[in-house]
């Protein structure tokens, strides 16, 4: 096991003793969210252009507004209006919690299955749905990267454990620590989002094989604008990957 894993499982054994865990959606003593909770969070049953807002199915782009973006769409299993979702991404994020992770890739996987069985009952739906809700072939999940200096901050990247949890139950390859975060800067929370686009600029670098018919999944754990997951897009695409998808736990804003 890896040493950060051992730090993290030791971490949440301290936590437990300190702070004893409750269901942040009832209160039940032992669990982050029981059973009954877990059914309360809400999953979207419609996905939206990142760019201009109208809802679909999928979340892709629509083709006006993929004129200005590389990623082809991105879908969210949830929103972080849900006060349960938002509480669970603050839980992990804050806390690092592998058990919240845990929690939320259920999330994730359950949104997935739920567009799936969409496909398989309407297959004249597959037009426009990303191809690893049906077939996998050629798909490769990444983790959106964090800056060394911001990793040493928080000591984990968020985005990094989910990535490794839904890779190993959607049985899709990971590909990690090739896409890295080269500049670091301000938090893209903390500025508006005209700024956002700018201050992403230039932030990653490749440095893996190439990526030459290999479609990705990007994950992170909350979308707003969607500009960091498009700047990865930019450069995944610039070493030959064909359809990258982000896949988030919740849309903020
Ligand atoms: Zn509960
Ligand atoms: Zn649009």
């Amino acid at each position: 096991m890896p040493f950060s894993n051992n730090i993290s499982l030791a971490r949440d054994f301290i936590f437990d003793l300190i702070f004893p865990i409750e269901c942040l959606g009832c209160g039940e003593q032992g669990k982050w969210l029981c059973g009954q909770c877990f059914k309360k969070l809400e999953v979207n049953s419609k996905q939206r252009c990142l760019n201009c807002k109208t809802e679909n199915d999928f979340g892709g782009l629509c083709p006006e507004c993929k004129k200005n973006f590389y990623l082809d769409g991105v879908l969210a299993a949830g929103n972080y209006e849900d006060k349960l979702i938002s509480q669970l991404i603050k839980q992990y994020k804050y806390y690092f919690s592998l058990k919240v992770a845990d929690i939320l890739s259920d999330f994730v996987l359950f949104f997935l299955r739920n567009l799936n069985s969409q496909i398989i009952l309407l297959p004249a739906k597959r037009t426009g749905a990303p191809r690893f809700l049906f077939k996998q072939n050629n798909y490769c999940i990444m983790p959106v990267p964090l800056h060394k200096r911001r990793l040493r901050w928080r000591g984990f990247n968020q985005s990094e454990k989910l990535a490794k949890i839904l890779s190993k139950k959607l049985n899709i390859p990971l590909i990690n620590n090739q896409l890295i975060r080269t500049k670091y800067n301000r938090p893209q929370a903390k500025i508006n989002s005209q700024k956002r686009k700018n201050n992403i600029s230039g932030c990653f670098q490749y440095q893996g094989d190439s990526l030459a018919k290999k479609n990705i999944i990007l994950i992170d754990d909350v979308v707003t604008s969607g500009s960091t997951l498009d700047e990865c897009a930019k450069i995944l695409k610039e070493k030959g990957a064909q359809k990258v998808w982000g896949l988030c736990v919740a849309r903020g804003g």
